[in-house]
């Protein structure tokens, strides 16, 4: 015999859809509890690490564009003193001047675009770890965790045994040992390799 709707008291024959949309709410807030710090810890670490990429990509191109820029004034002074005996004409060097601002900007814009392509990356080393369903703290979770006591959802610190860098973001369960090692007890846990990155000022 199924007990009367928790919400409204309605008949379990009725199927109303109360107590599902109720756990559907309180599902979303739990999550918000739990794992609003560690989605934010996360979008910052790759939001940092992007730009951190992104501007030594950007770095790399203007420098491939600077060294052709030389070359080309080098050319034209050079070109300059073989047939007039003269330094090369003003507006010819305010060309090229031209040439590599233009160039310099195409080299940013095509730098920025490359945002999705390197977020999505650095998301993809994001490691997600869940406990392996047989274990005993999932199976019988201890009372003091569920009346109160804060099992807080955490980043995991990679150690120097995680260097191994994944191409995609894996939910999977932590071998014991390792969980051991690591001193957590139970909760979803969370990787990021090279935990620590200059934050680059601006741009
Ligand atoms: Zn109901």
């Amino acid at each position: 015999m199924d007990p009367d709707c928790a919400i409204c008291s309605a008949p379990a024959t009725l199927q109303c859809e109360c107590e599902a949309k109720g756990l559907d709410i309180a599902v979303k807030q739990a999550e918000h509890r739990m794992m609003n710090s560690v989605f934010n810890e996360i979008r910052s670490w790759v939001r940092g690490h992007a730009q951190d990429y992104i501007l030594s990509y950007f770095g790399m191109l203007t420098a491939r564009r600077k060294e052709l820029h030389a070359a080309n004034i080098q050319r034209i002074t050079d070109h300059a003193w073989h047939y007039y005996r003269a330094p090369p004409h003003p507006s010819e060097l305010a060309n090229a001047e031209m040439e590599l601002k233009r160039g310099i900007d195409e080299d940013w814009k095509a730098s920025v675009q490359r945002y999705p392509e390197v977020l999505e990356y650095y998301y993809g080393l994001v490691d997600l770890s869940l406990p392996a369903d047989d274990e005993r703290e999932v199976n019988d979770p201890p009372m003091s965790a569920l009346m109160g006591g804060k099992q807080r959802v955490r980043l995991r610190q990679p150690s120097t045994e995680r260097k191994r860098r994944r191409s995609r973001v894996s939910i999977e369960p932590i071998p014991d040992v390792e969980r051991r090692r690591e001193g957590r007890r139970h909760g979803v846990s969370f990787a990021m390799p090279g935990y620590s990155y200059v934050q680059p000022h601006g741009y």
